[in-house]
Order: structure tokens, then C-alpha cells, then sequence
């Protein structure tokens, strides 16, 4: 089942204690993109400048990843600057440069618009509900990112949205000044009035917690002895959490924790190097040993 995803694709100059680089590729929906296609086919919706070139798409070549209707116009893709404090747990923006994207109205190419599984990443939320009215049909699911820029700004229009979308999924920070509530329950009580029925809340290096209306689950970070670069595990887990939902079809309590397993397996590959250098060349064999290990690692007996 394909998944489409919408978002940005971009360069980064990113700096942690490992390392720098300048400019490599980056962008939400890249990293969503590229951790979705070992599930199933994805469908790229963006944009970028004329300094997008083959070397960029051979990223994705290869893999099950439609970029047609990634938008290729005139001028510079978006570009973002972060770095990391020494312990890894803090990132300062440097830098953030709209360039195109700040003209970016998604259109969706005629074969998407039967799209049944939809991510709609962090993208201001008028154009996220764009991508909504753009399908022909009720999606199965519609997943959505988004972060304190928009809550601050445009909480009406997010408000919108969120009433069309099954699944959120942002960190912690996020859903207290989303629903004014610090504990994490209470808050995703105010969520679910607003639309979405599950919460799925990153934690970065403390995992993921999701709250439905009948259930909770839990998955840890999986433990690492190298961290090399944190960018994007947030994006990679929300592929991985989406693409296996949309391969197996199904979205029940069984799948959805398996789900969570899964995005936690890409976020893991993602920090073990930096950009996409490790999420774009991976085997499926790996991810489902790595999926194994994090079942021993937190089963147990009573
Ligand atoms: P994450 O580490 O999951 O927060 O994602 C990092 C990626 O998000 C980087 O590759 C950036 O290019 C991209 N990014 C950063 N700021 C924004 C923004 N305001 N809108 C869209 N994408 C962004």
C-alpha cells in the first residue's frame, strides 16, 4: 500500500561532538521517505531549488520511492544549520533558510490522489489540510508532525487539521504547549478531543510512549554504544511507524505496537552516523534483527 508523505526536503550543516558536516542532505521528509520504503512504496511531496541534483536523488534511487511529485523550481532548497551540545541532548538552530520552500503550495500528482496512508509532516497546517483535499477518498490513516512554531502561530488552522488526522506524533515539549497539561496523559485526553485517537509522543534518547483511548505502549531507545548524530530520528521513526502500518494494512493495537517497534529500529540506525548516511543504505535483514533484539531486551516473565 503506498504512503504518501508531505514535508520538507533540504540541505543540513549539522555539528555534534563527532563531527561536521556542511551540506548534506536533509529535510523531514527525506528521512521519513527513506525510512518508509523498506516497508512499502512512498510518494515524496516537496519541493526544492535548482541546487537539488542527481547526486541528491541517487539517495533515493533505487529505493521504492516515487519523487514525482517532488517540485523542482528555480533558486535554493531549503537549508537548516543545527548543532549539538556535548551530552547530545540539546541542539541549538543556527540556522534556518526557507529559500523555496517558503512558496511551497503542495500539489499532488494525479496517481497520488488515491493515497490511503498519509504523513503529513511539519509544514505550516494550511498546506498540510491542502494535501487532504487533494485525495480522492477518505484516507485509512493520516498521521501528523508538527512542532512550536505552528502551535505558537497557527493554532486555529492546526486545530483544523488535527480534527482530519487519526495519529499525532510529536515529542514531549510539543504536547504540553500543544494542551497546556505537563502530565502526559492528561494531555493526551485533550488531545483526543481534538481529533486524533492515538498519540504517539517521541522522548528522544527515553523512546516512545503512545496513548490510545483503550491502551498504552511503551518502546525504549535502543541502547547504542555510538551516537554519532541525532538529526532526523524523529523523522525516521515516524517512517518506519507509518511505512509498516501501511504494508501490513492494518491499524489495530497488534500492528500498532509493532509499529512502534519498528520506528524506534529506523531511529536507532539513523543516530549511528550522520544525515541519512546509514538510514539510506540499510538491509531489511538488519532491521529485523534489530527488531528482535528490542523484543528480548524488554521481554520478561512474571
Ligand atoms: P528532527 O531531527 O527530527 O527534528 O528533523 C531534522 C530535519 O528537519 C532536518 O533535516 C531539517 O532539514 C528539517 N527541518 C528543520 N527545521 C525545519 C522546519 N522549520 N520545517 C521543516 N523542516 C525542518
Amino acid at each position: 500500500m503506498s504512503l504518501l508523505v508531505v514535508g520538507s526536503v533540504a540541505f543540513d550543516a549539522l555539528e555534534t561532538p563527532f563531527g561536521k558536516v556542511d551540506r548534506t542532505l536533509g529535510g523531514a521528509a527525506s528521512y521519513f521517505a527513506l525510512a518508509a520504503s523498506y516497508f512499502t512504496p512512498v510518494r515524496v511531496v516537496a519541493i526544492v531549488g535548482d541546487d537539488f541534483t542527481d547526486k541528491q536523488r541517487a539517495i533515493f534511487k533505487g529505493r521504492k520511492i516515487d519523487l514525482t511529485g517532488l517540485e523542482q523550481v528555480p533558486g535554493k532548497s531549503f537549508f537548516w544549520a543545527g548543532r549539538y551540545s556535548q551530552n547530545m541532548n540539546e541542539r541549538t538552530t543556527l540556522a534556518t533558510e526557507l529559500n523555496v520552500f517558503a512558496d511551497f503550495r503542495p500539489a499532488l500528482p494525479e496517481p497520488y490522489r488515491d493515497s490511503s496512508f498519509i504523513f503529513l509532516g511539519n509544514i505550516d497546517p494550511t498546506l498540510q489540510s491542502s494535501v487532504l483535499t487533494q485525495v480522492r477518498r477518505k484516507p485509512q490513516l493520516v498521521g501528523l508532525d508538527t512542532m512550536n512554531y505552528w502551535i505558537d502561530r497557527t493554532p486555529t488552522e492546526l486545530q483544523e487539521t488535527l480534527k482530519h488526522t487519526q495519529i499525532l506524533m510529536i515529542n514531549d515539549d510539543e504536547t504540553r504547549q500543544l494542551t497546556g497539561e505537563h502530565n502526559l496523559l492528561r494531555a493526551a485526553k485533550h488531545v483526543f478531543k481534538m481529533g486524533p485517537r492515538t498519540l504517539v509522543i517521541k522522548r528522544g534518547e527515553h523512546g516512545a510512549l503512545m496513548v490510545h483511548h483503550k491502551f498504552m505502549f511503551s518502546v525504549p531507545a535502543f541502547p547504542l554504544e555510538e551516537v554519532r548524530d541525532p538529526t532526523g530520528a524523529g523523522d525516521a521513526f515516524a517512517g518506519g511507524f507509518m511505512g509498516y502500518l501501511a504494508a501490513v494494512r492494518r491499524v489495530n493495537e497488534q500492528s500498532l505496537r509493532a509499529a512502534m517497534v519498528y520506528g524506534s529500529v529506523l531511529g536507532s540506525f539513523t543516530v549511528e552516523r550522520f544525515g541519512v548516511e546509514r538510514l539510506a543504505k540499510l538491509k531489511r535483514s538488519e532491521i529485523t534483527a534489530r527488531a528482535k533484539l528490542f523484543s528480548k531486551l524488554t521481554s520478561f516473565k512474571l
